[in-house]
């Protein structure tokens, strides 16, 4: 059996952070799920099919030419990484991710993460429609100023401007979103672990887990 560690949460809560740490300190594979849905948005953009025609969003998330290599993105061959954080790609991910049939598309794809030694996945049904049976399930939380205001450094250190009011903004339309739409709703597994990190640095996020973990 395959060890799985799933977890999920709302826009910039930092899931990615906390999830590349714990599979480097436990060694296990990664699984950046929302790269999945921001590739998918990229790829619909660049060939110019609109977020509204299901069947041809979902062809293309069934048929995604996505690797991970090297901390790198690939999307047919192409280096993506910096391009799918860009809040156009994200805000699209957002609404693709609202369609069952580009649900469904990925999940295959998802299931094949789950290679031994063990996986960490991240995202935001990764304990409630994915992985059911992960055997540690966290739910974290951070307040959307602080929120807002993680994503402005980040975007800041990577030379784009950005307004604080207006990410914050952007980010509870996203939540709203995840939170309403009818196919896996964002919400905490029932046997989920609620964490704050509002005030904790990554640190004290990762040992908390691990923590969790080795109980
Ligand atoms: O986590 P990230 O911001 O990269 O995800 C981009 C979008 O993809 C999210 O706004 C969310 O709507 C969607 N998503 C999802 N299910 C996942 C991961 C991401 O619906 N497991």
């Amino acid at each position: 059996r395959v060890p799985v560690l799933t977890v999920d949460g709302p826009t910039a809560s930092g899931k990615g952070t906390l999830g590349s740490a714990l599979a480097e300190r436990l060694g296990y594979h990664h699984l950046d799920s929302g790269a999945l849905y921001r590739a998918t948005a990229l790829a619909a953009l660049r060939q110019g099919v609109p977020a509204g025609d299901e069947a041809a969003v979902a062809a293309i998330a069934r048929a995604l030419p996505l690797r991970f290599e090297n901390q790198q993105t690939l999307l047919a061959g192409e280096d993506v990484s910096d391009e799918l954080r860009h809040e156009a790609v994200g805000s699209l991910a957002s609404q693709i991710a609202a369609l069952p049939a580009v649900r469904q598309a990925l999940v295959e794809l998802q299931l094949a993460f789950r290679r031994l030694p063990g996986l960490v996945a991240d995202g935001r049904d990764m304990g409630t429609v994915i992985f059911p049976g992960a055997a540690l399930k966290v739910f974290l939380t951070a307040n959307s100023e602080q929120r807002a205001s993680r994503r402005h450094k980040q975007l800041i250190s990577k030379g784009i401007s950005a307004n604080i009011e207006s990410l914050r903004a952007d980010l509870e339309a996203r939540d709203a979103r995840d939170q309403h739409r009818s196919v896996a709703p964002l919400r905490p597994a029932e046997d989920a672990r609620l964490l704050d990190n509002s005030a904790l640095s990554v640190e004290t996020s990762v040992d908390q887990v691990l923590d969790w973990w080795d109980a």
